[in-house]
């Protein structure tokens, strides 16, 4: 286990963003949780793994915890499937990578997502017509509060868009996610009814696509897409796309015949919030080192100088606009730490 003071986490986040933490936690095993809980008692704590869904617009004046605990993937066959047991400070696309060139599928295309294994579940990453809830079996967690670990199989995690129990606030920065068990199929059909990943393979010519050849599809769309944090601050998607009533979703549709709106089983209708964004004019728009990306109105930017006060600022102004012109308000995906008044 690795203690510092004052640390920076200009490199634990993808926003590059030059905040200290007053102390810094890295565990290179999940049984170091009970010394990291004592190293990083009597302060607030913040969980922290690859820093990519997190805007920081302080200095965090705490203990930040940090799993790095990365190891083998642990195999077991049942049948048609395949459970993998994985350390959850693994990186998550190493984890994709590896399944697609053994042939399993379940998580192709969920390639090219930044992050940590065991923070997959927490905001129930999703892509490409896939999301984690699909493949996860359960998780195991370190509970700071009691100090034992706790297993919580799929159907407690409350799975939802963009959504789990570990964003909750009882939950949320008590249970560290240390192991993800995952099954997957040994020769699994992919999905691949989602528009772009539909065209993608069409244009290469693969009409009966396996895990891998999802697997480049994806990647290769998102490398065109995405900017790379490695090289531009971002955090993905900065907000979620929005979910309308069908009469909110009729009077829209009448002013503005274009936009594109997804059913969903309950009668409502996802928005994608980059249209809205970009409708409002913001795609491409730039004030000092902030902007809104210029292929991609939803990932906001940070050229180089810029702080997390200021792309929060940004963010208020987008989400205000959108509101007024269309009278949905944007919630923001990313976390704030700390959270703002308003959120
Ligand atoms: C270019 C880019 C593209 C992206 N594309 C997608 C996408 O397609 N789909 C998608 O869903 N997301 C996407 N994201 C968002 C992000 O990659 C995911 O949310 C990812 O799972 C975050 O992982 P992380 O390790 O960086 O988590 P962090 O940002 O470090 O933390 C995220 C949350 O998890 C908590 N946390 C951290 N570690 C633990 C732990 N061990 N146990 C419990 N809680 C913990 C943190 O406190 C925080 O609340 C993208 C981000 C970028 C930068």
């Amino acid at each position: 286990m690795e203690v510092r003071e004052h640390y920076s986490l200009k490199r634990h986040n993808t926003f590059g963003l030059d905040v200290k933490a007053r102390r810094y936690i890295r565990l290179e095993s999940p049984d170091e949780s009970e010394a990291a809980a004592e190293a990083a008692r009597g302060m607030p704590i913040l969980f922290l793994g690859e820093g990519s869904n997190i805007l920081f617009l302080d200095d965090f004046d705490g203990a930040v915890i940090h799993l790095d605990a990365d190891g083998p993937i642990r195999f077991e066959e049942r049948g048609d499937d395949i459970l993998l047991d994985i350390p959850g400070g693994k990186r998550w696309h190493d984890v994709v990578e590896e399944t697609v060139r053994r042939g399993w599928s379940g998580i192709e295309n969920l390639a090219l997502i930044p992050g940590k294994a065991a923070t997959a579940p927490v905001q129930n990453i999703g892509a490409y017509g896939r999301e984690i809830a699909d493949v996860l079996e359960s998780c195991k967690a370190y509970d700071f509060q009691t100090g034992r670990f706790r297993t919580f199989r799929a159907e407690e995690c409350r799975f939802g868009y963009r959504h789990s129990i570990f964003k909750e606030p009882e939950y949320r920065d008590r249970f560290l996610i240390t192991f993800l068990r995952l099954r997957l199929r040994k020769n699994g059909t992919p999905l691949t009814d989602y528009g772009s990943l539909r065209r993608e393979l069409e244009r290469r010519g693969i009409v009966r696509p396996g895990p891998l050849d999802v697997f480049e599809a994806v990647s290769a769309i998102r490398r065109r897409k995405l900017p790379d944090p490695a090289r531009i601050g971002n955090a993905g998607s900065f907000f979620k796309n929005p979910v309308v009533d069908a009469d909110a979703y009729r009077s829209l549709s009448n002013r503005y015949p274009d936009m594109p709106a997804y059913p969903l089983p309950d009668g409502r209708y996802k928005i994608p919030a980059g249209w809205l964004i970009e409708k409002a004019g913001w795609k491409g728009y730039r004030r000092g080192d902030v902007g809104v990306h210029p292929r991609q109105a939803l990932v906001l930017v940070n050229y180089g100088g810029a702080t997390g006060r200021e792309i929060y600022r940004l963010s208020q102004d987008i989400v205000r606009d959108v509101e007024d012109k269309f009278g949905i308000r944007l919630e923001r995906e990313v976390r704030v730490i700390p959270p703002p008044p308003e959120d």
